[in-house]
């Protein structure tokens, strides 16, 4: 090993590698609407449960196999526990996905703009890219299949709802996706606890179904649980097979995960009363900064993409970080379709209305 090298350990190509970059950590007295958390709190029998956990459960190794989350899961969704697996978070069963369905050197598709996850963990397995572009409106192009296929990709991952635009992809046109696709198709449903309940969306049928696809869950978002690190998979036994029994890390999920998990999961009563004040909230913020001459594209998530008004000399990046400077901490993208929008994560009532009045106010400002 030459000098050069030991200041630069990792393998070549990492080294030119842009890493995936989350949003900001601010203090506790931010109002933090850049990472699409709940923002209520977890059930409070999930933190009964986490303070009921015992000293043993700490000292032993947690189940390998999450059998009692799973089960939990298998439950709530209708299906058998052998077609679900439990995942440390869904960047983990990304992960878990890219190593064991996609051979390095070929390619996985992506529906772009998406979760800058997907690219990084593409770059790290030394997988290629097939980009789709999404339509003007965020919906997947008639094409995609049929792009990803010439690409000769073995999976696609495709957000559904799509972040960061809020988009969703009906039931019936994702069986067509999946059925024209050659590999695997994950669809990455981080947001999907937020759809109208009246739009009956459910693709967990299709999950078992279809053989080539598998669903992604997780309860940071729905459940209030981003910081507990836990998500699921659900698919066909041969999906989730070889994820289980092979390549996920031994013990991947800890012992604390899957006791709140599991509360969690069979006290989806609370975290759906969440979600109803959720969606209320996304419309009166959506509303609010259409008012403003934003224009918002419809969001069946708990975030909304806005586009600056056209006539505005004010810059969404200005307004991120006047924002920033104020204590209110929204998204804002560096890349193509997107440099022009902030992506703001629905709040509490106060805290949406906080950001409102500050947008407005910073568009009146010379
Ligand atoms: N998919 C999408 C689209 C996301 O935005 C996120 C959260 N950043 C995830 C997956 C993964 O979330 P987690 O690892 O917290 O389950």
């Amino acid at each position: 090993m030459s000098a050069e090298d030991r200041s630069q350990p990792e393998r070549a190509h990492l080294r030119s590698m842009k890493a995936y970059v989350p949003g900001a950590q601010p203090d506790a007295r931010a109002i933090k609407l850049n990472t699409n958390e709940n923002p209520f709190p977890p059930s409070p029998r999930v933190m009964a449960a986490l303070a009921a956990i015992n000293a043993r459960s700490l000292q032993r190794y947690p189940d390998p196999l999450a059998t009692a989350f799973r089960e939990a899961a298998a439950e709530l969704h209708q299906v058998s526990p052998e077609e679900v697996v439990a995942t440390n978070g869904g960047d983990e069963l990304l992960r878990l996905a890219v190593t064991t369905f996609v051979d390095p050197g070929r390619a996985i598709g992506v529906a772009s703009p998406s979760y800058g996850v997907y690219s990084v963990l593409a770059e790290i397995h030394r997988a290629r890219l097939s980009v789709s572009t999404l339509t003007e409106r965020w919906a997947v192009p008639a094409d995609a299949a049929q792009r990803w296929n010439a690409d000769g990709a073995q999976m696609a991952i495709l957000t559904n709802p799509h972040a960061p635009s809020g988009s969703l992809t009906k039931p019936e046109d994702l069986e067509r996706l999946a059925a024209d696709f050659k590999g695997i198709l994950l669809v990455d449903e981080a947001y999907a606890d937020f759809i109208d309940p009246d739009l009956r969306f459910d693709s967990m049928a299709l999950a078992t179904r279809l053989p080539n696809v598998l669903v992604l869950r997780t309860l940071s978002k729905g459940y209030a649980l981003a910081g507990l690190r836990l998500a699921y998979g659900v698919g066909s036994r041969p999906l989730v097979e070889p994820m289980l029994a092979k390549t996920k890390d031994s013990y991947n999920v800890d012992a604390v995960a899957q006791a709140l998990g599991i509360v969690a999961l069979q006290d989806n009563a609370y975290a759906q009363t969440t979600w109803d004040q959720i969606r209320k909230e996304r419309i009166r913020l959506a509303e609010g900064l259409e008012a403003l001459g934003f224009s918002v594209a419809p969001s069946q998530t708990n975030f909304v993409l806005a586009a600056i008004p056209a006539a505005s000399l004010k810059s969404a990046r200005f307004l991120k970080d006047e924002l920033e400077a104020r204590g209110v901490y929204v998204r804002w993208f560096d890349e193509s379709r997107l440099e022009n929008r902030l992506r703001i994560s629905v709040g509490t009532r106060e805290e949406n209305s906080a950001v409102l009045t500050l947008i407005s106010d910073l568009m009146k400002t010379p």
